[in-house]
Parts: structure tokens; sequence; C-alpha cells
């Protein structure tokens, strides 16, 4: 069979890996001018590992991505530290990245409150039922069974920071899967997830898979003698194709899609995301914190602080200390006009507030990262509204973070949904 792939990120390059193990014909059209999509990431000259546009890691309960990992022969490139994790209450940051932490952390005092924390995570944990908690949003669930305080001092900070005006249409299932599927040790690969994506890439290639960079596909359309996609570089003909985009590109690709398949596409929502990289000459946090959790009702202009140099050592990037400072946004937010230097100007305050002794002149270089489609919003009874792998044209196929559900969006679910789709379109 002749297989077309739209888009090379780790969903797309997943499936064309196991259609190429079939022995079919592949390949992938991506229009950026290289592999990765989200985790993609960029390296200056001295710096021997990439830096992700945005931040990511792995967790060790990411089975699907470290069994490919395993299966590509490439385990030992796979590094677990335990970066610390900290939460910020009455303007001191607390580690807060293990039980044990968890319940020396005074925002919740040492009462009750503690008590039903633990309970609460402990029942998340151990349940599986996540479709009866999709029926109630998080909000709701956490205020009744974690209690007011509880909620409003750890809960509720992350929901906004994620969901912005949207929070509190979120469902508890999200919530869930996050509280399952985490650890607190954070994975990463050896010089970085764009090494990954490139060998991942260059072992496709070897393989037979062809790969066209640059080759931003405008439409595919079922024609009598197959699926022809057509980018500018011309049209060509697949008898399968599956799409990894967001589903807003979707629904522009396939417009003969039926109105009833479209209208679920376009009815999902997602936030955006702006994150802004620095290279500092200094490191920013004296303690070594990784993970900032910032809560945005306190005024930073960001909601997360990530000092990517307390994970992987500096000595990766040439002695550069690299900070990452980004939100979720709803697309159409200031921060998506704003100029580079524009942007920092807004950040700069913020910096003093995680070392007082922060000067501007700490900062070497800066990059910006916008995206449109960063995060799905899973609204009350979101298992009704995700649309099917298999899409009412013959032969066209769709896997999305938006499909991942009930798990959140991460790379572990683009292997997993890619290798779905894949064993769907092979009818395994
Ligand atoms: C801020 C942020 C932080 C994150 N943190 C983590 C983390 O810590 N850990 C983790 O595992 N995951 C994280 N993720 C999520 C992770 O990046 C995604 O879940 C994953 O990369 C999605 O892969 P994908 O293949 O489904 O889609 P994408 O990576 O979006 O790939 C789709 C590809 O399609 C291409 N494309 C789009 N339109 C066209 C077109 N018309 N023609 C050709 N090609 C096209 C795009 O360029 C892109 O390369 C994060 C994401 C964000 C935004």
């Amino acid at each position: 069979m002749r297989i077309g792939i739209i888009g090379a990120g780790f969903g797309g390059m997943a499936a064309a890996y196991d259609f190429r193990q079939a022995g079919h014909d592949v390949t992938i059209f991506e229009s950026a001018d290289h592999v990765g999509g989200l985790a993609s990431g960029f390296k200056e000259p001295h710096w021997d590992w990439s830096v992700e546009k945005f931040y990511h890691h792995w967790f060790q309960s990411d089975h699907e991505m470290l069994g490919l990992i395993r299966e590509l022969g490439w385990e030992d490139r796979v590094h677990f530290p335990r970066p610390l994790t900290v939460m910020l209450y009455k303007k001191k940051w607390y580690p807060f990245d293990s039980i044990i932490k968890a319940l020396l952390f005074p925002g919740l005092g040492f009462g009750l409150n503690k008590i039903r924390f633990g309970f609460v995570g402990l029942f998340l944990r151990l349940t599986n039922n996540w479709r009866a908690l999709e029926k109630f949003t998080a909000d709701e669930w956490m205020m009744k069974w974690a209690g007011r305080q509880v909620y409003e001092q750890m809960w509720k900070p992350l929901l906004i920071g994620k969901f912005g005006p949207f929070y509190k249409d979120v469902n508890m299932a999200w919530m869930w899967a996050r509280i399952k599927a985490r650890t607190t040790r954070l994975g990463t690969f050896e010089g970085g997830f764009q090494k990954f994506a490139d060998l991942f890439a260059d072992r496709l290639r070897e393989q037979g898979v062809g790969i066209r960079l640059g080759a931003k596909v405008e439409s595919v359309k079922r024609e009598p003698d197959g699926l022809a996609v057509r980018s500018e570089k011309g049209s060509e003909s697949f008898d399968q194709v599956l799409v990894t985009t967001s589903p807003n590109l979707m629904a522009k690709l396939a417009p003969d899609l039926p109105e009833n398949y479209l209208k679920g596409l376009l009815e999902l929502k997602s936030m955006g995301a702006v994150v802004m990289t620095l290279a500092f000459n200094h490191t920013l946090s004296k303690e070594g914190y990784y993970w900032f959790n910032v809560p945005k009702d306190e005024g930073y202009p960001f909601l997360a602080l990530v000092e990517h140099t307390n994970f992987v050592s500096k000595e990766h990037f040439g002695g550069d200390h690299i900070v990452y400072a980004g939100d979720y946004l709803e697309v159409g937010h200031e921060y998506f006009s704003m100029s580079d230097q524009q942007l920092l100007e807004r950040f700069i305050p913020a910096f003093q507030k995680f070392n007082p002794e922060f000067k501007r002149e700490w900062v070497k270089k800066i990059w910006v990262s916008k995206t449109n489609y960063a995060q799905p919003i899973p609204l009350v009874n979101h298992s009704r509204n995700i649309p099917a792998i298999r899409t009412p044209i013959d032969g066209l196929y769709f896997a999305s973070m938006s499909q991942v559900y009930p798990w959140d969006r991460g790379t572990n679910f683009a292997v997993q949904i890619g290798r779905k789709a894949a064993r769907l379109m092979l009818g395994k």
C-alpha cells in the first residue's frame, strides 16, 4: 500500500515506523524544515544539546514512548534525574514533588485538610473509573471532596494556569489523568528531544520512508484512484492518508468531510502557548529548583518558570543557564502579537521574585515560540465528543492531541495514538 502521513511529529513518525515494518510504502509531508513537531528543539553553535522550544520531559510512566525507544535500541540514552518542583506559599517556595514533601507543605495546614488532600490523591491514583469522573467539572468535584482550602491552594491554580477563563469547564477526568500518569522522576534524551527526533527520522529514512521537509500540505481529497495529497509542489496519490495536525487544520485540509465530522472537529476547544527561552550567564534559582508552579493570581506575567539547567547540566549548553518562562493562553491574547523584546520587558520584573539579585545583564539571548494549538480543553462528558480516528472519507484517518483523552496530551500519547491509527489502517 502507498501511505501518506501529514506531520513529522512524534505521532506521525511512530505511525510511519509501524507502516514500514509492515512493508508498506510510506511518505511523510512536514511543513517545517525539521522533524519533531511541538516537541522539537533548537541549538546554538556552542551547545552540545538542543533545548526544546516548549519545555519537555518524560515521566517514568510514559510506557509507549519508552517502549518505542527500547525497540529502537536507544534506552541507554534516556536519563531520569530527579529535579526539584516547588510551590509558592506566603511568598516562599517549598519543594513539592513527593508524598513526604507534600505532607510537610505548610499551605495545607496540619489537620483535616492534609488528610483530605491525602485521601483524594490516593483515591485518584487507585481508581480507573474516569468515565464516572468526566461527568463532573474538576472545580465542583475538588471543591466537594478535597474541600475549599485544598482546592484553592493546590488544584485551582493549576486549572487556571492551564485553562485560563475555561478553568471551571474542565472535567474531572483530566485532573485524574494528570495525577494517575505522572512520576516525580523526569526523563530526557541525551542531546535533547530534537536529537531523538532526528535519530528517529534517520532510522525511518534508512528503512525507506520518504520524509519531505518544507512540504506544507494544502488539501487531501478523495479521487477515483486514491487520496490526492496536494502541496505547492504538486499532487500525489495514496491508498491511505493519516493526518496528525490540529483539528482546525484537519477541517481546512479536508473540507469534503461530512458536516457532522467537520462540526465535531471545529467544536473542540484548545489553548495556545507562548514560551520564552532565555540563556542567562548566571543561575536564576540559587536553591537549584527546576520547576516553579507559578500561581497566576499572584500577578506573575507567566504561569511556568522552568530552569532547564537544573534538570540537564549547563555543561551541555557551553555553561549557559537555560530558563523558560511560559504560559497557556487563548489564541488572540496580546502575547501572540507582541514582539520578543516587548515580551521580555513584560517578563523582566518577575525574575527578581525568583532571585532578588537578578539583573537584566544576566540575559544573554532570548527565543520566543508560539503555537495556537498547545492544550486541548476537555469539557464535561468529553468522551462523547472525540472525533473517530477513521474519518467518513474512505482511507482518510486523523490522529491528534485532541483524541488521546482521557489522557492529557504528551509525546507518550502521540506515540500511542500514532501506533493505534497504524494498527487500524493496517486492519490489525
Ligand atoms: C508548552 C508545551 C509543553 C509540553 N510539554 C510536554 C512534556 O513535558 N512532555 C511531553 O511528552 N509532551 C509535552 N508536550 C506535548 C507534546 O509536545 C505533544 O503532545 C506532541 O509533540 C504531539 O505530537 P503530534 O505528533 O501529535 O503533533 P505535532 O507535534 O503537533 O506534529 C504535527 C506536525 O504536523 C506538521 N504540520 C502541520 N500542518 C501541516 C501541513 N499543512 N502540512 C504538513 N505538515 C503540517 C507540524 O509542523 C508538526 O510537525 C508539550 C506541549 C506544549 C505545547
